[in-house]
């Protein structure tokens, strides 16, 4: 048969006894066969298998007279020519008694590649040719599934030579699965007529094809069949996994580097806190001059080092996203006073000017962070003060809309410093930017400072850029919508807000906290400052001193051997319900992430200071 198309359409008819011997034989099974009818009488009926088929050939025979319900059979077969051709046939049998005898009928059809197709592609014979040339597998089969032609990367691909493929069904060489996958495709290329896209699919383990199907049509546009399109995609896909796992390599990295600046930061201002918490308290004792001076140093670099460590956990922060804002009522005026005096202080030992103004019809209360906007402002108030010789700083803050209920503020920044080239002028809020390297020897300086708070404003939802005209002085604008609180309105009850008025001094407070020198801070700031303070190493005895009490206030660090303040606050809130007793109870935590503070409050906290601890909220905290 070679593959080609029979010309016209055969059925064959046999018939066989119980045992297989063939009993009746028409002439279209000669043609079908290469028997003739005298040679093929008597014969078993498995002669018109190949040789390896025969045993199963007449298994089959076997079970199917012994089939409680003899119905018709269909068997798609290979069957054997008299000269030894294979060629595809389908079988239908059926069982009928005659005089007490089984005998089988069948009815031979050859399943033969459709004519119709595989003249619309012979057509082309340089097509053809030009697919043989291609480095894709190339394959046509007709309506039924039947191959029809194969380019040479087919045969490669698969392995599979051209004349086992030709004239059999798709199935013979795919899986359940693919076979499913392949109808599923021709059926809707078939029902829609439109392409089925390059869909990938395993051929081996470290083996895919990308395949692509399209409808073949013949002259007058009828389908006859599917062209498919393979490719050798597995290079492509390895490279995409290995992508993928460089990227997720990359990424890891990134975090791990996050978590150790993070870290790092941490383990560095710990230390800091004890530093200027001691020089803070030995200032306070009888000195020479020349000893004020040097203590008066360290406390300075000392606080200008603390503000590059916490630049750096910022940034590492906002960088991986670890960062939430408040939403607290605050004062405007409050905090733009805040932020200014600090500042007016060094312009006027620089002998620059300084002013900051509040437009007079700025509400009194608005909601928001007010500690990050005093970072963003600080930030750009030292710059501004930084980069100025002579001249002013002013700072204003002015109404840009009012909603009802809230008010977007519009700060401007400006001085009369040394100003910034016109194309530096975004990329200065990029992280680790300045102008010039030798800003850095000249100023020094992180060049973080500019991208924390483009992120922190970033956060808020506002605008922030720079106007400057270059050695005439630079205005940084900052634009922020908040809420506007009714003026009667109380702050976040977790909130410290600054503490101004003079509060209740001579409290009993107790320190939780595993660290000596803070340990000796807190305990020297406190009660210089007039109060009673107990000091404990850990929370199952600060637990244990709470029950003996009473204290007005637990300062109570979060990380603490044996057992740390998260339980021990949950241990003391267990106990006062049996009391009735409630003792306020404020973390300390060098861990500034977002998160420690929900953990604080979950636990029964009221109130939460970060580390290093400056004297002014540790005061608020305790007096409030
Ligand atoms: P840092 O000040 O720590 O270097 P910043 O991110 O705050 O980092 O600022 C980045 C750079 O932008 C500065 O190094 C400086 O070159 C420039 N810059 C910022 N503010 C001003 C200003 N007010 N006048 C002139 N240059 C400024």
């Amino acid at each position: 048969m070679n593959g080609q198309p029979l010309d016209g359409f055969v059925e064959g008819f046999i018939e066989q006894d119980a045992n297989g011997r063939i009993t009746q034989w028409s002439d279209e099974s000669e043609r079908l066969f290469g028997w003739t009818a005298a040679q093929a009488v008597g014969r078993r009926s498995h002669v018109l298998m190949p040789e390896r088929n025969r045993e199963r050939h007449d298994q089959t025979i076997a079970s199917f007279l012994a089939a409680p319900t003899r119905r018709i059979q269909r068997m798609e077969v290979t069957a054997l020519h008299r000269d030894g051709q294979e060629f595809r046939a389908e079988f239908y049998s059926s069982i009928e008694d005659r005089e007490g005898a089984a005998v089988i009928t069948t009815v031979v059809r050859a399943v033969t590649p459709d004519a119709r197709a595989e003249a619309a592609f012979r057509q082309s014979a340089r097509y053809r040719g030009i697919l043989n040339q291609i480095e894709d597998g190339c394959s046509l089969v007709d309506l039924r599934g039947t191959y029809l032609f194969v380019n040479d990367a087919f045969c490669r691909m698969f392995g599979l030579a051209r004349s086992g493929i030709i004239g059999q069904n798709y199935r013979v060489w795919q899986d359940p699965t693919r076979q499913a996958e392949t109808f599923e495709k021709f059926n809707r290329v078939f029902t829609t007529g439109q392409p089925a896209k390059a869909w990938e699919w395993p051929l081996s383990p470290t083996q895919f094809i990308e395949q692509s199907i399209s409808l073949e049509r013949d002259a007058e546009g009828q389908p006859v069949g599917f062209v498919s399109i393979y490719r050798d995609c597995t290079a492509r896909k390895f490279a995409e996994t290995e992508l993928a796992r460089a990227k997720e390599a990359a990424e890891s990295a990134n975090q791990a580097k996050g978590e150790f600046l993070a870290n790092m930061s941490h383990e560095i201002r710990t230390p800091m806190n004890g530093i200027i918490g001691m020089t803070t308290l030995a200032l306070d004792t009888a000195l020479t001059p020349q000893q004020t001076d040097y203590l008066q140093t360290i406390r300075s670099q000392a606080d200008s080092l603390l503000v590059v460590v916490n630049d750096i956990l910022d940034f590492s922060k906002i960088e991986s996203r670890r960062i939430e804002l408040e939403q607290v009522t605050f004062s405007l005026r409050d905090v733009i006073a805040d932020v200014a005096k600090p500042h007016a202080m060094r312009a006027r030992e620089k002998g620059i000017g300084f002013s900051s103004d509040v437009a007079a019809d700025a509400p009194a209360l608005i909601v928001g962070d007010p500690v990050r906007v005093k970072q963003v402002l600080t930030n750009l108030l030292s710059n501004a003060i930084k980069f100025t010789a002579q001249g002013a700083v002013t700072m204003t803050v002015g109404i840009d809309g009012r909603g009802p209920f809230t008010t977007t503020l519009h700060i401007r920044i400006t001085d009369t410093g040394i100003g910034i080239p016109t194309h530096k002028l975004t990329a200065i809020f990029d992280p680790f930017r300045q102008v010039d390297g030798s800003t850095t020897r000249r100023f020094g300086g992180t060049g973080l400072g500019l991208a924390i708070s483009a992120t922190l404003v970033e956060l808020m939802r506002g605008l922030i850029w720079a106007e400057s005209d270059l050695g005439a002085g630079s205005t940084f604008h900052v634009i922020v919508s908040f809420g506007v609180a009714r003026a009667d309105a109380t702050g976040d009850p977790h909130h410290l807000e600054p503490f101004s008025a003079p509060l209740q001094r001579g409290c009993r407070v107790l320190v939780a906290e595993d660290n000596i020198v803070n340990q000796r801070v807190a305990e020297g700031l406190l009660t210089r400052r007039g109060h009673r303070v107990t000091v404990v190493n850990n929370g199952r005895e600060a637990v244990a001193a709470v029950q003996q009490g009473p204290f007005d206030l637990v300062l109570m660090d979060v990380q603490m051997p044996e057992m740390d303040g998260i339980e021990a606050t949950a241990a003391i809130r267990a106990w006062e319900r049996d009391t009735g007793h409630r003792v306020r109870i404020v973390a300390m935590t060098a861990h500034a992430m977002t998160g420690d503070r929900d953990r604080c409050l979950e636990a029964g906290m009221d109130g939460y200071l970060s580390k290093p601890i400056d004297q002014q909220s540790l005061f608020a905290a305790v007096e409030q």
